[in-house]
This record gives C-alpha cells, sequence and structure tokens, in this order.
C-alpha cells in the first residue's frame, strides 16, 4: 500500500508576512494521515525549514540546476538545496518547459543532480491540449517519462512521478478521475518495465486539484496523491485536500 504524498507548489507568490501565516494555519491543521510537503521559493527556504522545525511537514524547492557548481549565474545547485535541508525538489514543470524551453533531457539531468544529493526530485509530464486533442498524450507522457528512465538507469525507482496535463494546470479545467487514472496506468507499466520498485512509486496528479475534486482523483488505483498550485496558498483549501489523501 503506497502512502499518499500531497506537495504544495508555491510557484513564485508568497512574502515573508504570508508566508507566515500560511505555515502557522498548516500547523494548526495537521498532522495528516499522508505525506505533506511544500515547495516554496528559494529565498523563503530557511524559513520555511525554521517555521516546521518538528513537524512532520517537508519541504522543497521547484527547480535545480543540472550543474554541479559554478558559473551559472542565477541558477542554484542541488547540493545547495540538500545543505538548507530540502526533501524535494520540482523538475520538469510545464512551465519551466514553456518559458525556459526545457528539454526533456535537461529535466532528465536535472533528476539526476537532486538525486545525486539526495533530494527527491518530483519529475513532471503531461501534455498540452493540442497534443491531448491530437491523440498524442500516452506519446508525449512516455517520451517524457523515457528521458528520464534512460538517465537514471537503475535509480529511476527513487523519484516521484507528477502527471500534469498542462491544460488543466491553473485553469480549473481537471481531467476526470478516469481520465487521469488511464495515464498513470500508461505511466506504472512504463515504471514496471524500467524497475521492481514501481509499485511502490508514488504518481502524483497535479491540475486544479481543490477540495471538491480531490478524494475522487485520490481514490483512483494509481493516483498516489497531488501536486497542488492555486489550491495550496490557502492554508484551510491545501489542508481539506491533504485529509482527502489521508
Ligand atoms: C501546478 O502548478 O503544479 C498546479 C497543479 O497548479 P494548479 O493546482 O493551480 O492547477
Amino acid at each position: 500500500m503506497r502512502k499518499k504524498l500531497v506537495v504544495g507548489n508555491w510557484k513564485m507568490h508568497g512574502s515573508r508576512a504570508s508566508n507566515a501565516a500560511l505555515l502557522s494555519g498548516l500547523r494548526e491543521a495537521g498532522p495528516w494521515n499522508a505525506d505533506v510537503a511544500v515547495c516554496v521559493p528559494f529565498p523563503y527556504i530557511t524559513e520555511t525549514a525554521l517555521a516546521l522545525t518538528g513537524q512532520a511537514m517537508s519541504f522543497g524547492a521547484q527547480d535545480c540546476s543540472a550543474h554541479e557548481q559554478g558559473a551559472y549565474t542565477g541558477e542554484v545547485s542541488a547540493a545547495m538545496l540538500a545543505d538548507v535541508g530540502c526533501r524535494y525538489v520540482i523538475v520538469g514543470h510545464s512551465e519551466r518547459r514553456a518559458f525556459h524551453h526545457e528539454s526533456d533531457q535537461l529535466v532528465a539531468d536535472k533528476a539526476k543532480a537532486a538525486l545525486a544529493h539526495g533530494v527527491t526530485p518530483i519529475v513532471c509530464v503531461g501534455e498540452t491540449r493540442a497534443e491531448r486533442e491530437a491523440g498524442q498524450t500516452e506519446a508525449v507522457v512516455k517520451r517524457q517519462l523515457a528521458a528520464v528512465i534512460h538517465t537514471l538507469t537503475h535509480c529511476i525507482g527513487e523519484i516521484v512521478l507528477a502527471y500534469e496535463p498542462v491544460w488543466a494546470i491553473g485553469t480549473g479545467l481537471t481531467a476526470s478521475p478516469e481520465e487521469a487514472q488511464a495515464v498513470h496506468a500508461v505511466l506504472r507499466m512504463q515504471l514496471h518495465a524500467a524497475t521492481q520498485k514501481s509499485d511502490a512509486m508514488r504518481i502524483l496528479y497535479g491540475g486544479s486539484v481543490k477540495p471538491d475534486n480531490a478524494v475522487s482523483l485520490f481514490g483512483q488505483a494509481d493516483i498516489d496523491g497531488g501536486l497542488i498550485g492555486g489550491a495550496a496558498l490557502k492554508a484551510a483549501d491545501f489542508s481539506a485536500i491533504c485529509r482527502a489523501a489521508g
């Protein structure tokens, strides 16, 4: 039985004051039966770590460099994330693939850098609306995952995978539980062919998860929790989603 995982992706939102209020709301609402984490903007990682001292909740970042160290102005290495205590890092979010032209291979290299430093990469895959309408959903997510499998080889079992249909992110549109489950089953089979650990691996769903759709999504056989954007910014909504996973 896989324990559910719910991860909040704060994206480029927040301030010291609003983060403190949000984390205090979450501290009061928890703990939950699911594993819970928040992935926060880089400048707020250390304060988040302090605010979560003694709490069951983990924290992480939203990106990392594929490089080990050096002259890469503006980048943050996986070693640095490990140094400040990050448990997770999101890699390959569709916003980075789209706005920063990140390739499947770069995403895989970032996942490898994270694992090398003991930070669990949450690898995002997902199709655009045009790709879904063209019947390419399966081919796209399999191609994105294949690059990670090829790069990580026997370590693939250490990642968390997140299926995030691009057309559902921040749009209020959600894949139906059946649509999401169908893709999750395809991804699990692909993992199964690559590692004996596939049954223990967590595949999260992301894309407009809200308190009112979380139970039906998380009830699907291969959906092991959620990657939550907008709803992660309100303590009441995020904690209701965490409860739905418990
Ligand atoms: C996300 O950004 O990973 C996400 C799933 O966003 P939202 O929940 O707002 O669709």
